[in-house]
C-alpha cells in the first residue's frame, strides 16, 4: 500500500523547451570555450529597476524595522492603495469602468493565469491560441482539463487549438464548429509579438457573450503598444460587454523589470456571472476568486506592493517609459535588420518580440542550431510554442542594446549562408 499521485502530471510530455536550450547551449560551449555567445532567447528582462521603485522598496524596508510602521500579512486582495493605484491609473483614467476592489493582487500574471482554471468545471472545455505561452495549457493539463496528450500531434486531445498563422496576422480566428468554455488571449503576444486591435477583440467579446464563455485575457506586454498608431486596445475592457465575460491579468514584469520582485494583478469584474443551467447559476466568479484567493494566498509582499505602487507616480511613470524605449530601440534594431537580410519578420512593433520565419523552410530547431553555430545567437524555436510555431523562430529585444546590435550586424554579415 502507497499513495497514489495525481496521474495528469504523467501525461505532461517531458523535456521543457528552455531547458532543451539551455542544453544545446551548454553542449556548444563546452565544445566552443572562447564562442562568444549572445542570447536573445529567453523572456527575461535585464535592465535594472527604475529609481523610484527603488526609493520605494527601501522606505518599505526602513519601515518594516519599527514597530509602528510594521506590516505583517497583506490583506487576501491586495492593500487598498495598489488596487486603487491600479484602478485609476490602468482603467477609470482610460475611462474602463473598474472598481478597486476588482482587482486582486498577486506575485504575477504566472502565477494567475495557471491557478484561474480551478474555479471552472472539471469538463469545462478550453481554446487556445497556437503558438502559446505554455503555462495556459500545462496548468489545464495538470487538472485533468487537457485531456491525453498525443506526441504525434504535439497536442492535447481536449483542448482546441487555434492557429496564429501570418494568413491572419497571427491572429486567432474563431473555433468552427466547436464551443470553448475559457478561450485563452494573450496581446501582444507572447511569442509572436503581434497585436489585436479593437475591432477584432470586440468580435471575441461578442462571440463569448453570445456562447456563455469566458475571456481569460493576458495583457502582460500592453506597456508596449505603440500609442502613435491607434486603434489597439491596452485592455479588454475597451470592448463593450468584457465586463460581463472577461478577466484580465496584468504583470509589473516586462514593463518595470519586477519578474525578480514579483508583482501582478487579476482583474474580476462583478457582472461576471455563471449562467450554466443548473449547479452554480447565477454564482459571481469574483465571490470564488476572493474564496480562493483567501484560501491559497496570504498576499504580495507589503515592500513589493509599495514598489508597484511607485510604477504610477509620476516619476515612476516616466522612469518606466524610458526603460520601455529601451527594449522598444533594440526591437526596431532587430526588426529592421532582418528585414534588410531578406528576412520575413513579424511582431517587434508593440512587443519585445520579433516573430521570424525560418529561410528555406528549415524547421525551426534546424535554424536554432544554425544560428548557434554560425552566428553563436541564442534565439527560441517556434515548435516549442505549438505546431503553428513550426517554421517560425522568436528573438527578443530585452538584451542590452549593444549586444542587440552586435547579433543582429552578425547576422547581417552571415545572410548569405543564413537565408
Ligand atoms: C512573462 C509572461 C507572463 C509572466 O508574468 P509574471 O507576472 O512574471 O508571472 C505572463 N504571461 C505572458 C504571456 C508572459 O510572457
Amino acid at each position: 500500500m502507497s499513495f497514489g499521485i495525481n496521474e495528469n502530471y504523467l501525461k505532461l510530455p517531458g523535456s521543457y523547451l528552455f531547458s532543451t536550450i539551455a542544453k544545446k547551449v551548454e553542449k556548444y560551449k563546452s565544445e566552443h570555450p572562447d564562442a562568444d555567445i549572445i542570447r536573445l532567447g529567453i523572456g527575461d528582462v535585464t535592465q535594472p529597476l527604475c529609481p523610484s521603485v527603488i526609493d520605494a522598496l527601501h522606505k518599505a524596508v526602513d519601515e518594516m524595522g519599527k514597530a509602528e510602521t510594521f506590516h505583517g500579512y497583506a490583506p487576501d486582495g491586495g492593500y487598498e492603495f495598489l488596487r486603487h493605484a491600479m484602478a485609476e491609473n490602468d482603467y477609470r483614467s482610460r475611462g474602463l469602468d473598474i472598481a478597486d476592489d476588482e482587482i486582486f493582487i498577486s506575485d504575477g500574471a504566472k502565477s494567475d493565469s495557471a491557478a484561474i482554471e480551478e474555479i471552472f468545471a472539471k469538463d469545462a472545455v478550453i481554446a487556445v491560441c497556437d503558438p502559446v505561452y505554455p503555462v495556459y495549457v500545462d496548468s489545464n493539463a495538470m487538472s485533468g482539463r487537457a485531456g491525453d496528450y498525443l506526441p504525434d500531434k504535439s497536442a492535447w486531445s481536449r483542448v482546441i487549438y487555434m492557429p496564429c498563422t501570418a494568413e491572419h496576422n497571427f491572429a486567432p480566428q474563431i473555433p468552427y464548429g466547436e464551443k470553448p468554455d475559457m478561450i485563452y488571449l494573450c496581446f501582444p503576444n507572447n511569442p509572436t509579438g503581434e497585436v489585436i486591435t479593437k475591432d477584432e477583440l470586440q468580435k471575441w467579446v461578442d462571440y463569448a457573450v453570445e456562447i456563455g464563455a469566458v475571456i481569460i485575457y493576458d495583457a502582460a506586454y500592453e506597456a508596449y503598444i505603440d500609442d502613435s498608431i491607434p486603434g489597439i486596445p491596452h485592455s479588454i475592457y475597451e470592448c463593450d460587454g468584457a465586463r460581463s465575460c472577461a478577466i484580465e491579468l496584468r504583470s509589473f514584469s516586462k514593463n518595470a523589470g519586477f519578474t525578480g520582485l514579483r508583482l501582478g494583478a487579476l482583474v474580476l469584474p462583478k457582472d461576471l456571472v455563471c449562467k450554466k443551467d443548473g449547479i452554480g447559476n447565477g454564482t459571481s466568479l469574483h465571490s470564488l476568486w476572493a474564496r480562493r484567493h483567501g484560501t491559497r494566498y496570504n498576499g504580495a509582499p507589503y515592500i513589493v506592493q509599495r514598489a508597484g505602487e511607485a510604477c504610477y507616480s509620476a516619476e515612476g511613470k516616466a522612469e518606466i517609459k524610458e526603460q520601455i524605449a529601451y527594449y522598444m530601440k533594440n526591437a526596431a534594431y532587430i526588426r529592421q535588420g532582418l528585414i534588410d537580410a531578406g528576412f520575413e519578420v513579424y511582431g517587434g512593433v508593440h512587443s519585445p518580440y520579433i516573430w521570424l520565419r525560418t529561410p528555406g523552410n528549415m524547421t525551426s530547431w534546424e535554424f536554432f542550431d544554425t544560428l548557434l553555430e554560425k552566428a553563436q545567437i541564442v534565439g527560441t524555436p517556434g515548435a516549442g510554442f505549438g505546431p503553428s510555431g513550426e517554421h517560425y523562430f522568436r528573438l527578443t529585444a530585452f538584451g542590452s542594446y549593444e549586444n542587440t546590435v552586435r547579433a543582429i550586424d552578425r547576422i547581417k554579415e552571415l545572410k548569405a549562408e543564413l537565408l
